[in-house]
């Protein structure tokens, strides 16, 4: 049999049993570092198809990674599975309603993602033994995508040392290579104490920690003119300090993202940060504490990956929507406004072409796999997957797995991420996915070429989060409600 049929027959064998899987992990909906049922279901399915499995890697105990085979080359395929707060909604209801009110859900569609690299790793594993190549093939339980950072831990301890190239996908509103670069994010906490006093009677004898917070935010909007006109910084005010106006606020939080091209350019815009809110600590008599949340280094794309993915989805093809899949996307499309349905159109013109806006037409769902981005761009938003593109050359792609239009992290996504759109765009990303990676067993050349781009494009690793923060850091800090 050829490696396609391989591939395609494993991942239509178990086809049932993942979309089971993937509404196991849509139903226990755990949020980041949380992931306990999630992770085990996910390492279980592994172990079950002879994968050897070490948990709780890179002190997570939600994290993991999966092996089968043999020396090199070593491809690892990354899966996440956590959920978002507030994002319970009924599964495949095209109407808003929560299906356990205040729960949390998979509006970023997680579950998918998880379990279609689960389906590529298998697939994958079915080609190795089939045929007899050498080869690893590896899954990386990941968890805490969502305001967290598990994929920059996993990289600092050293868990990608040895992989050759890195895959994975991400559920979407549309079928493509994802070529874009992505933002650099240091996220800290700006904590101000002040003094207590009467604010009328004796606001002398006060400190104010909520007049620096709001000194800091002035500065910081007079520093966006004069950094790389590409950085982000935003801020939440995450304790103004009570809610008494005749008290002079004693204490005072304001939570801030720094985005940029590049993790050093972040880095420089953090940095002069810490001397706004230094600034704003001087003006008011209070003092300062500084509290680094996360980081999240850029992505960096590969073109090999790019093209070998590109060849893979091509003869994966698209999800295999039918009449009913559509008529569902098209209740879902006609819940969004006509904004977002415009935004997605433009994204796409720009980004695949008029051709695949044309071959669309009025389809709610996108079944067209589009032309290869080959231009430079960078996408406003942060992953983790960035700090493993810093060490391995990886690649990523999308599938759409909800009507076109659909916004991530909103009850749409996490409505279809439970219906047949989402697992029919699941099982695609796990043949094309699949396809890569045994293309990679009976081509190593390819990892080497991906290799000598990727060693041209970067320098040598520096983890965004400083040695002195680890995972449980960022957990408690989630835990205690700051909105991380
Ligand atoms: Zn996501």
């Amino acid at each position: 049999m050829d490696t396609y049929g391989i591939v395609s027959g494993s991942v239509g064998r178990n086809g049932a049993t993942l979309a089971r899987l993937s509404d196991e992990i849509w139903a226990y909906a755990e949020t980041g570092f949380e992931e306990r049922r999630s992770a085990a279901a996910l390492a279980a399915a592994l172990q079950a198809e002879g994968f050897s499995i070490e948990r709780g890697v890179a002190g997570m105990e939600t994290a993991f990674v999966a092996s089968y085979g043999s020396g090199s080359p070593v491809v690892a395929l990354l899966g996440e599975y956590d959920a978002l707060p507030s994002m319970s909604q009924e599964a495949a209801r095209p109407e808003r309603r929560e299906s356990s009110p205040g729960a949390n859900g998979h509006g970023c569609g997680h579950n998918l993602l998880g379990v279609g690299s689960l389906a590529a790793a298998i697939a994958a594993k079915d080609f190795l033994e089939a045929t007899r190549t050498a080869g690893t093939i590896r899954y990386y339980g990941c968890p805490g995508e969502e305001f967290g950072c598990g994929k920059t831990f996993m990289t600092r301890a050293g868990l990608f040392g040895d992989v050759d190239l890195a895959l994975t996908w991400h559920p979407s509103d549309v079928n493509a290579v994802w070529q874009a670069r992505s933002l650099a994010n240091l996220s800290v906490y700006f904590r101000f104490e002040g003094k207590a006093s009467h604010a009328a009677a004796a606001p002398h004898l006060g400190r104010s920690a909520l007049d620096a917070v709001e000194l800091m935010n002035v500065g910081a909007n007079y520093l966006r003119e004069h950094v790389v006109p590409e950085a982000r910084f935003h801020y939440a005010v995450t304790n103004p300090g009570g809610r008494a106006p005749n008290v002079v606020q004693a204490a005072a939080e304001s939570f801030y993202y720094c985005r940029a091209p590049r993790l050093d350019q972040a880095r420089e815009v953090y940095e002069r940060l810490c001397d706004v809110a230094r600034g704003a600590a001087l003006m008011t008599g209070t003092r300062m504490e500084i509290a680094f949340s996360q980081g999240l280094s850029d992505y960096v794309p590969n073109l090999v990956a790019g093209e070998l993915l590109q060849r893979c989805m091509e003869e994966a093809g698209a999800p295999a929507f039918d009449a009913a899949d559509r008529e569902l996307a098209g209740k879902f499309r006609a819940t969004l406004t006509r904004a977002e349905i415009a935004t997605a159109m433009g994204q796409l013109r720009a980004t695949q072409g008029p051709s695949v806006v044309e071959a669309i037409g009025e389809d709610p769902l996108d079944a067209v796999i589009g032309p290869l981005f080959r231009g430079d761009a960078c996408l406003p938003g942060s992953t983790d997957v960035g700090d493993v593109s810093q060490v391995v050359p990886t690649g990523q792609l999308v599938y759409a797995s909800a009507a076109l239009g659909t916004q991530a992290h909103s009850w749409q996504n996490a409505a279809q991420a439970g219906s047949p759109i989402g697992h029919k765009a699941m099982l695609a990303a796990g043949r094309a996915l699949g396809l890569a990676a045994a293309e990679v067993f009976l081509d190593p050349g390819i990892a080497e070429r991906a290799k000598a781009e990727h060693a041209a494009k970067v320098g040598p690793y520096s983890c965004p989060i400083p040695d002195a923060i680890g995972p449980e850091d960022v957990l408690k800090a989630m835990r205690s409600g700051n909105a991380l």
